[in-house]
C-alpha cells in the first residue's frame, strides 16, 4: 500500500473499538479512536481522517446529528457501524450522507472490503468522476455511460429510459448498498412518494432482463429493508 490512509473509530464499546483498531493496524491503515460522539466530532476537524467508521448507538448523540455536522463541511466517507435493532436508523443514515454500513457482528474480511470499496469511491470522486465515463463491467455485464449500452455476455440488452437510470445509478455506485430513497430521488426527483412499488416493479423487469436467474442474482442483489447493491467494478483494479 503506497499511502497510509487513516481511519477515524468513533465506538463507545472499548472491546469492539480495540477490535477494530487492531484489525485495521495489521492491515497498514492508521487508526484513532474516539469514545463519544463530541470527541469524534472534535477529531474529524484535528485528524482529518481518509474514512470514518460511525457506531449508531453512542451515549452523547445520536448517529443523525454527527452525520449531519460532519457534511456540513466535509465528504469524508462514512461507514456505519450499527447493531440489528437499530435498522431504521441505519436507513435514515444513508440517506442523510453516510456512505456504506456494516452490522455488527462482522468479521474482519466483511470490514476490511468495505473500507477498500469507501476508498475507492473516495479516490474516484477527486479524479473528476472517471468512473462514470469508464464503463461498468463486471462478469460478463457492462453497461457503457457515454453510448448508454448494455451488454450481457456481448448480447445486447434493451432497457427502458426508467430501466436504464436505474441501473447505471446502481452501477455508478458499484460495491455500496444504495436506498430505496437514494434511488427513487435520482430517478423519478425529489417529489416522489415514499411507495417504493415503482421501484419493485422496475428491478424485477431488469432482472428478468440481465440476470440468467432472477431469483439468484448475480448483479443485483436486494438489501432487506434498506436497498439495493451491486458488486464492485472489476473493470479497473488498480482504482
Ligand atoms: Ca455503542
Amino acid at each position: 500500500m503506497s499511502k497510509t490512509y487513516s481511519i477515524l473509530i468513533i465506538e463507545d464499546e472499548h472491546n469492539i473499538s480495540n477490535f477494530i483498531a487492531k484489525t485495521l493496524s495489521r492491515n497498514g491503515y492508521k487508526t484513532t479512536c474516539a469514545y463519544s460522539g463530541q470527541e469524534g466530532l472534535s477529531l474529524v476537524a484535528s485528524v482529518c481522517p481518509d474514512i470514518i467508521l460511525l457506531d449508531l448507538g453512542l451515549p452523547d448523540l445520536d448517529g443523525i446529528t454527527i452525520i449531519n455536522k460532519i457534511r456540513e463541511w466535509t465528504a469524508t466517507p462514512i461507514i456505519v457501524v450499527s447493531a440489528r435493532i437499530q435498522e431504521n436508523d441505519k436507513v435514515k443514515a444513508l440517506d442523510c450522507g453516510a456512505d456504506d454500513y456494516i452490522t455488527k457482528p462482522f468479521g474482519t474480511a466483511e470490514l476490511l472490503a468495505r473500507i477498500r470499496t469507501s476508498i475507492r469511491h473516495k479516490n474516484g470522486s477527486t479524479t473528476e468522476n472517471l468512473s462514470f465515463v469508464r464503463p461498468y463491467e463486471y462478469e460478463g455485464l457492462k453497461i457503457d455511460f457515454s453510448s448508454h449500452l448494455i451488454t450481457v455476455d456481448d448480447k445486447l440488452i434493451h432497457l427502458t429510459p426508467v430501466e436504464y437510470k436505474i441501473l447505471a445509478y446502481l452501477a455508478s455506485n458499484s460495491g455500496k448498498v444504495v436506498t430505496y430513497t437514494s434511488i427513487m430521488k435520482n430517478v423519478w426527483g425529489p417529489y416522489i412518494d415514499e411507495d417504493t412499488k415503482i421501484l419493485r416493479v422496475n428491478m424485477a423487469n431488469i432482472r428478468r432482463k440481465i440476470e440468467a436467474n432472477p431469483a439468484q442474482p448475480k448483479y443485483l442483489f436486494t438489501e432487506i429493508g434498506v436497498g439495493y447493491r451491486m458488486p464492485d467494478d472489476t473493470s479497473c483494479p488498480s482504482c
